[in-house]
This record gives C-alpha cells, structure tokens and sequence, in this order.
C-alpha cells in the first residue's frame, strides 16, 4: 500500500506516522490538558488519558507558559525534535484555553515545530477553525464504535459532558459518535491529517472493530491504529473492576488483520505518555520535571 504523495510529505518526519521517522525523528508531549469531558470505563482518571497514554502513569501538571519553556528547554537537549504533541492527561480538546495558548507561544518561538493534539472527538467540530489558524497538520481522535444506536458505546462510556449537560447512555454514546464523525469530516475537508485509535475490549467491540475501520476509510482517515485495552486490576478500571480481560496480542493480531490495517505501518506505535519525550520507544519524560527548566527565560 502506498500513501499519496501529498500525505507522505506531511508526515516523512512525524515520529509517530512514519516508519523511516521514527528512529530519527523526535517528539514531545505536555501534560498541559488535566480535564476531560467523557468518562470511559478504560479510564482511571487518577493517571493519563488510556486513550494515548499507558494506563497507570501520572504526568506532572503543567501551565502554559511552563510548557512553552519545556519545549524550548527540550528542543535544545533532544536531537532532531520535530513533533509537539498534547494528549492529555486528560483530554487535549476539553481545557481548549490550555492547549491553545501552548500552541501560540510554542509557535512563536518554534515556527517549524509540527504540533499535534490527540482527543476524544466530543468537541473536534467547535475547533477545526481553531486547529487550522495554527498550522495543526495531524490530530488522534480515539473512536472505539461507529454503532449509531448507542448500543456498543454505552458499554464503554457511562456518560459525556456536552453544551453543559451530562448525557448518559445510549444518548451519550449517540452524541458522542456524531461529533466524532463531523469533526472528522471537518478535519479532512481542511486539510489536517487524522489517525485513529480504537481501543479494543474483548466481548464489546472486538467484533464491531471491522465496521469501525470501514467507516474511518470512507472519511478519509489515514491511519487507523487497535491498540489493546490494558485491564489489570490495580488500575481499578470500570472494565477491570467487572473482570473484563486485557486484549492478549493474538487478539489483537486477529482484530488488525480482520480490520485490514497496514501493519508495517503501526507496529511501531506506542501508547506515549502524556508527557513522553524523545524517540518513540525511548522514554525520556521523567528527565525533565519542572527544575530542569525553571531558569529558561
Ligand atoms: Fe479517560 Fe481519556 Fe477517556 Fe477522558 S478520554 S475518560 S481521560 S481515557
Ligand atoms: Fe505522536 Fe500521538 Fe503524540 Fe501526536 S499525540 S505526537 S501522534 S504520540
């Protein structure tokens, strides 16, 4: 398979997209967005968001203007950072203030510095415009059902927090997908390059995952990555509380091949830290807590 030249000039140094970047290509991630405005019953929202992040690892919060100082800090010891990514520990889209002052003050003192965000999806349509002002080329929405009765999405998610009101159910799940696919829709009509993570949840939607893939196709999503829900018990998930098991790699295997995916693509795809730093595979992140960076004008 083959990527159209126009999206293999975008993402021949993304860490995260490209199987030749990501040995040479750096990125970092800022714990910058600690809210979120969905509940998943993969999620302990004591740690980062499962959606990007490893379950069971708590990033150190930061501000804005601490991020912007990170960055810099970090652009100067890393070699060959190419990528700001935010994703999380919440959801990047649900503290929007947060995310995009980071994004302005990043801009300005690292013009070439691809930027990144990755969401749930529920508030994608509202910041398109916003995505686009600032030169965001690449988004990761997570997006585990594309069943529009609410079905299989109210077994994953109890509720979502939307226009100020909390849904639940079926009619959470329903709300959530449209946005999803708007947001999307919007996303690829603008240009911005969208990859897509599902988490797969043995006896939820381990079978319902092909219909996902299909559909992210039709939209013109570019890649689309299963990543295996991780349902130890210490994380004190929903899903592990109820016994629901971890995805074992043959499932896993069997989900891909079964959503026809391009494997040589993803294999390289790690669940990053919210405040990863480095190659991908190579975790830098607790290197550089706040003193390391205090001084940076
Ligand atoms: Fe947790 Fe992320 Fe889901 Fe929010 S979107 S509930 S932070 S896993
Ligand atoms: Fe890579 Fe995802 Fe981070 Fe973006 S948010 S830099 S795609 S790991």
């Amino acid at each position: 398979k083959f990527m159209p030249e126009d999206i293999q000039e975008k993402i021949h140094n993304h860490p995260c997209y490209s199987e030749g970047a990501h040995h040479h290509y750096a990125r970092i991630h800022v714990a910058v967005a600690p809210a979120c405005n969905i509940q998943c019953n993969y999620c302990n929202r004591k740690y980062d968001c499962s959606n990007e992040s490893r379950p069971g690892v708590t990033s150190e919060r930061l501000s804005p203007e601490e991020s912007a100082k990170k960055v810099m800090f970090v652009g100067g010891e890393v070699q060959r950072l190419s990528v700001l990514g935010i994703a999380g520990p919440g959801d990047a889209l649900a503290n929007p203030e947060k995310t995009f002052k980071t994004f302005e003050l990043v801009r300005e003192k690292a013009p070439d510095l691809k930027l990144c965000l990755s969401t749930n999806g529920l508030e994608l349509p509202k910041f398109v415009d916003e995505m686009v002002k600032y030169d965001i080329d690449h988004v990761t929405v997570t997006i585990n059902s594309v069943d529009t009765t609410g079905e299989i999405g109210s077994q994953i998610y109890p509720w979502i927090f939307y226009n100020n009101k909390r849904y639940y159910g079926k009619e959470a799940a329903q709300i959530l997908l449209e946005r999803q696919l708007e947001g999307m829709k919007k996303c690829v009509e603008n240009g911005i390059l969208i990859k897509a993570n599902s988490v797969l949840i043995p006896g939820i939607n381990d079978k319902h995952l092909p219909e996902v893939a299909k559909k992210l196709k039709e939209i013109g999503v570019f890649l689309h990555n299963i990543m295996p829900i991780i349902s130890e018990p210490e994380y004190g998930t929903k899903f592990a509380l109820d016994g629901i098991p971890s995805a074992t790699d043959q499932e896993q295997m069997e989900v891909q091949e079964a959503c026809g995916m391009d494997m040589k693509l993803m294999q390289h795809c790690r669940q990053c830290r919210a405040d990863a730093v480095g190659l991908i595979g190579e975790d830098r992140g607790q290197e550089f807590t706040k003193d390391t960076f205090a001084n940076m004008t």
